[in-house]
């Protein structure tokens, strides 16, 4: 379309749509389409460094950067639902990328959402985390690999604030945070992944392993939208 119709249509589209990408304010779109490219580029092994103990191996589709950090914000935090689907899309590539990194045969997955502190006030981060888990498990079983979302972590006690803190200090504020409840119910012949929506120092994810591991279930991996890049050894794509 050439550059002055698009101008000319532009308010129009957001009139219609009410929308704007949250990347690059663009009219008509939530996340336009230039700015999911970086949603796109391969999901890669993302452990942090330092690494914290019991970490699964731990994949993002991306960096925490960008259009991809206002748009997992607007979501968890403005309740942008339109960016649920290539949010999750990019949680599918991050499982996959999990899946086929082993050497065994692929199995049904079981993806675990981990839950944020118990605390009204995040209610809708919980909620996101969870949506995303389900969408990403209907996008494995569209291309073949049956998944389904299995919330059976969730948080025993409030948190401190996580911002500032060393590695060490968030480990500290996380330990025994969280319980596993499968119980008698975890079911046979599955593979169990973490799934969220960034990690930083791998802390949190850290902890829903080993509130599994409790109750008796080996995790295979860890998988995110993006991976802050800062601890990171993720490439830029
Ligand atoms: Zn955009």
């Amino acid at each position: 379309m050439p550059g002055p119709v698009r101008s000319l249509l532009a308010p129009l589209a957001q009139v219609v749509t009410g929308r704007e990408c949250v990347g690059c304010a663009r009219p008509g779109f939530d996340l336009c389409q230039g700015c999911r490219t970086p949603l796109r580029r391969g999901a890669r092994r993302a452990d942090p460094t330092p690494c914290p103990p019991g970490l699964p191996p731990t994949y993002a589709a991306t960096a925490y950067e960008g259009p991809v950090r206002e748009a997992v914000v607007a979501l968890k935090e403005r309740g942008r639902t339109g960016l649920l689907q290539p949010l999750a899309d990019a949680l599918t590539a991050s499982v996959a990328a999990t899946v086929l990194d082993r050497t065994t045969t692929p199995r049904s997955l079981l993806l675990v959402p981990v839950p944020s502190s118990p605390d009204a006030a995040r209610s809708r981060d919980t909620a996101a985390t969870l949506d995303l888990a389900r969408t990403a498990a209907r996008g494995l079983c569209a291309v073949g690999l049956p998944a389904r979302c299995w919330p059976v972590v969730r948080a025993v006690r409030r948190r401190a604030d996580q911002t500032g803190l060393t590695s060490q200090g968030r480990a500290e504020n996380l330990a025994g945070s969280m319980r596993a409840s499968a119980g008698r119910r975890f079911p046979a012949g599955y593979d169990v992944v973490i799934v969220d929506d960034v990690v930083t120092t791998g802390a949190t994810l850290a902890e829903a392993a080993r509130a599994l591991r409790a109750c008796g279930i080996e995790v295979i991996g860890c998988a995110v939208v993006a991976a802050t890049a800062r601890r990171h050894h993720l490439q830029p794509g």
